[in-house]
């Protein structure tokens, strides 16, 4: 039996399986708090998209801000695939995992003249400027190193991505991108800059989406700039729709990227634009259901009114619940005859806002693993030091075979920086 969304996850008798790596074997031999990855399962969705564009110009940049460990890089790298990035930290990471710099494309609001610079001298794909200060500061750098910065603008096209507030980029009040009102006026005074080559167009308008409709929606708008933008006389080379699919974490229903795709190039096709190189930024839908993170039961506290199962895996290692109030699935590693009781898994942090999850029927005893699922993106990438612990360990796993990826961290390596005052 397979787990919802997660293709590679199944229990087999009463054990939960990975691929073909036993998930409380794992835990056991690597302790817990773990992420565990299924190479496979991002293999596969990342070839949905190639499969969907083949045939046609195209670049899927993965938005490697969903999970940057260099051997989920390293994996993308070797099967084509570019990158999405935010910052020089990224742009130095993914260079580290083998990527080449001709297949990234630099995103973000706030890229700093030494970002800037370091992506110039690495020979970035384009840069996705988003504002008129940035544009100027970018073709300054680029003159000062005699060269021209590749850029698209990203362009907020105003349309609801129907999503959680924190997570929907692409309304008017929001701080990405440049109004749609306004774009046509900045293209054409990046067009005069000295240090501007423009390639294409951009935009992004939120994540975890499960509707095909606001895709469309925005694609529609940034034809028609890229038809004004075009009569103006500017050429625009490639079209970056951007990421933000989203994933099964419970009951959602997001239709499959081929699906998705297959109806953003009919529309492409129809308004006749089926020539522009096609680029998409998927973070989340490349990860997502690859990755679980595996913890262990510490007490189980029954109460009046709530019953609290305390595990050793907290809000420092998995953010999504604490916040966006993101409903994760947990289930047991291995499980057990027993009647199930309803427990609000919580970590150790003192912090009421550290919960996992709430209110969920569970059959546990101390000791017992779980899994909680759909754990991928914005897991590890998002974890921090909170209350001196060290970040989790990950193990990526190809069939039968398990690869530690990252060791956990000591509490040494947490305050090896620092230094006590005289
Ligand atoms: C975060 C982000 C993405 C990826 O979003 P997902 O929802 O993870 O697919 C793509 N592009 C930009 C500019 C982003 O900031």
């Amino acid at each position: 039996m397979t787990l919802p969304g997660a293709p590679h996850l199944a229990r087999r008798g009463r054990d939960l399986y990975l691929e073909d790596c036993q998930l409380a074997t794992l835990a056991q031999q690597h302790g817990t708090p773990l992420y565990v990855y299924s190479q496979a399962s991002m293999l596969d969705a990342l070839a949905a998209y190639q499969r969907a564009l083949a045939g046609r110009p195209h670049l899927i940049c993965y938005a490697m801000k969903a999970n940057s460990s260099l051997a989920v890089l390293q994996t993308f790298a070797r099967a084509g695939c570019g990158f999405d990035i935010v910052s020089g930290g990224e742009l130095q990471r993914v260079l580290a995992a083998g990527a080449s710099a001709s297949k990234v494309v630099f995103s973000g609001v706030g890229k700093t003249r030494t970002e800037m610079r370091q992506a110039l001298e690495a020979g970035v794909r384009c840069f996705n400027v988003e504002s008129e200060s940035e544009l100027a500061l970018l073709s300054q750098v680029a003159v000062e190193l005699g060269v021209r910065a590749p850029v698209s603008l990203r362009v907020n096209p105003d349309v609801d991505a129907g999503t959680h507030p924190y997570i929907s980029t692409g309304l008017k009040g929001n701080k990405f991108g440049i109004a749609h009102e306004q774009a046509l006026a900045v293209y054409r005074h990046a067009a005069q800059l000295p240090g501007i080559a423009v390639r294409g167009i951009d935009c992004h308008i939120g994540s975890q989406l499960t509707e095909v409709a606001p895709f469309l929606d925005a694609l529609d708008r940034i034809l028609d700039l890229v038809e004004a933008i075009e009569a103006a006389g500017i050429t625009l080379h490639h079209l970056d729709l951007g990421g933000g699919l989203g994933i099964t974490y419970t009951d959602e229903t997001p239709p499959s990227a081929d699906e998705l795709i297959a109806q953003l190039l009919a529309r492409i096709d129809a308004r006749g634009h089926g020539h522009r190189e096609i680029v998409f930024e998927p973070g989340r839908s490349l990860v997502g259901n690859a990755g679980v993170l595996l913890t262990e039961v510490l007490y189980l506290k029954p109460g009046e009114t709530k019953n609290f199962c305390i595990v050793d895996a907290a809000m420092n290692d998995l953010m999504r619940p604490a916040m966006y109030e993101a409903w994760m699935g947990i289930v047991p590693c291995t499980e057990r005859d027993a009647p199930a009781v309803t427990w609000d898994v919580v970590g150790p942090v003192c912090e009421s806002g550290d919960w996992l999850g709430r209110e969920r029927e569970l059959a546990v005893a101390p000791g017992d693993h779980l899994a909680i699922l759909s754990a991928g993106a914005y897991g590890m990438a998002m974890a921090s030091n909170y209350n001196t612990r060290g970040r989790a360990a990950e193990v990526m796993v190809r069939g039968h075979q398990a690869t530690l990826i990252r060791r956990r961290e000591s509490a040494a390596e947490l305050y090896a920086n620092e230094r006590l005052i005289d």
